[in-house]
Formats: C-alpha cells, structure tokens, sequence
C-alpha cells in the first residue's frame, strides 16, 4: 500500500473512532463505543503493521542476530491484548446496560452511525483496490464486509430506538459486536503465540521433510528437528543428518543438496545442518 493511502485509511478510521466515542458517550449508546473500539483496533493493526515494517526493514546486527522482524509479533501481541481486555469490559457494561437501561439519543446515534457507515465504505475501497492481488483479498473481504454490517446494525438499531425506544437493542449489539472483537481477537493470538513459542507453522509437514532428505543414498537418518518462522514469513530449518559409512565424503555438496530440497519442496531458505557419521546414536 502506498504511504499517502495508507495515511488516509488511518486518518479516516481514526476520525471515525473519535466520532463514534464522542458521540457513543453523549447519546449513552453502548453499541457506538463497541464499534467504536473495532475501529480504534482497526486503525492500530494498519499502524503497528507500517511502523514494524519500517523497522524490520532495518538490516540485522551483531546485536540482533535475527534482525528486527519480531518487532511486528510483539506489537500485535501488546495490541491485541489490548482489545481483549476492551472486548471484556463492555460486555460487563452491557450486562450491566441490560438489568439498568438508560435512556439512549436515538437521532444522535443514528447521524454517527452513518458517518461511521460511510467512513468504512471509503476505507473498505481504498484497502480493497490493492489488496487485489494479495493472497489475504478473501480475508480482507470477510473483516470489511463485517465491519460494514455492524455499521448497518447500528443504524438498524438506531431506527428502532428512535421510534419505538426499543433501549434493549443496544446492549443486544454490543454483545455481538464484542463476541466479534474477542473471536477475531483469540484467532490472532493463537497464531501469535504459536510463533513466539517457536511452533512448527501450520503448513509445515516435519515428517515429510525427514522422510525426503532421508530418500539421499548417502543419508542414514534425520534426526534433531526444528521448524519456526520469525514472523510468520520467513522459515527456519535445524537439524542433524547422519551419514551413510563411506570413505569418500563430498560434505559441501551434500548440504548443497539437502538445501535444495528444503528451499523448493518446502520453502524453507534459512537451514543450519549438523552433519554427522555416529555422534548421536
Ligand atoms: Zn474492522
Ligand atoms: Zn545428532
């Protein structure tokens, strides 16, 4: 995504926010500060993505011998705790909302609530435009198309509380908005801590690998194992190979080998081979 765009759709979101915060305290509508909330979130995961993308950008050093990646981990890791604690506190205002309803400014909740509608289309064109040839188009889709039906819901509600002073609803809706937040928010850190406690990536077969590099004439066995990612992109192989008895050993291009397998069957470009003749047995 290009900077100024990205700058708009940040800008954009946080006006949003703002907006659906004031106005969700002014009209005591509890649904307006959970979207609210699901916006606020939204505009920081484009944020902590940028900024830890300038920063991982910087080259690693003596001191940092992986370089910079896991900054972007840790940062959605903080943020997302973040939200679940939000997540939790309005669901005990919205029980809270349900055995006290208070009187709600329905015309006020409504105006916001559009405003928000129309700031989420626009933010939804701009991010959809390029995430065109992305493979997280149909992931992006899914989050733009929720956030836009909890705008309508809203509204929908809204409506209601104007003309029926149906106050019930908005608790109701908070309670759905922030199920959303707390579902979407536990995927992530399941994928999150999975990465930070070094985890094989999901895609990753470790049997197959050992089975493959163990099909080489001059391979007794793979043993040793470790697979992990950095950052969800970049993955890590380790691991020992024992050697076949020979006299003539070609140990360069034994590794050579081994690597090519790793890199084009399972897109592993960072491997530290031990290899051995009987270290391990
Ligand atoms: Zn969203
Ligand atoms: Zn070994």
């Amino acid at each position: 995504m290009t900077d100024k765009k990205l700058f708009w759709s940040v800008f954009l979101n946080l006006t949003i926010t703002a907006a659906e915060f004031i106005g969700g305290f002014i009209s005591n509508s509890l649904a307006l500060l959970s979207d609210a909330t699901h916006n606020l979130n939204d505009s920081m995961a484009i944020l902590i993505s940028y900024i830890a993308r300038k920063i991982s950008k910087k080259q690693k050093d003596e001191k940092r011998t992986y370089g910079y990646k896991r900054v972007e981990i840790l940062a959605a890791f903080l943020n997302t705790v973040f939200l679940i604690a939000i997540a939790a506190i309005l669901i005990f205002e919205g029980i809270d909302k349900l055995m006290n309803p208070g009187e709600i400014n329905g015309q006020l909740m409504l105006w916001v609530s559009v405003v928000g509608l129309a700031g989420n289309l626009i933010t939804a064109i701009l991010l959809f435009r390029d995430s065109k040839e992305n493979l997280n188009l149909k992931a992006t889709f899914i989050h733009i198309m929720s956030d836009t039906l909890s705008s309508v819901m809203i509204i929908v509600g809204a409506i209601f509380i104007m003309n029926y002073n149906w106050y019930i609803l908005d608790p109701i809706f908070t309670f759905v908005i922030s199920t959303y937040i707390l579902f979407e928010s536990f995927n992530l850190i399941k994928e999150i801590s999975n990465i930070l406690v070094q985890g094989k990536p999901a895609d990753i077969d470790t049997f197959k690998i050992k089975e493959e590099i163990e099909k080489l004439s001059y391979v007794e066995n793979v043993h040793h194992i470790h697979v992990w990612t950095t950052d969800g992109i970049d993955l890590y192989f380790e691991g020992h190979v024992a050697l076949e008895q020979e006299c003539d050993y070609k140990l360069d291009s034994y590794i050579k080998e081994i690597n090519k397998i790793l890199e084009e069957k399972f897109s592993i470009n960072h491997s530290t081979i031990q290899l051995e003749q009987k270290l391990c047995e």
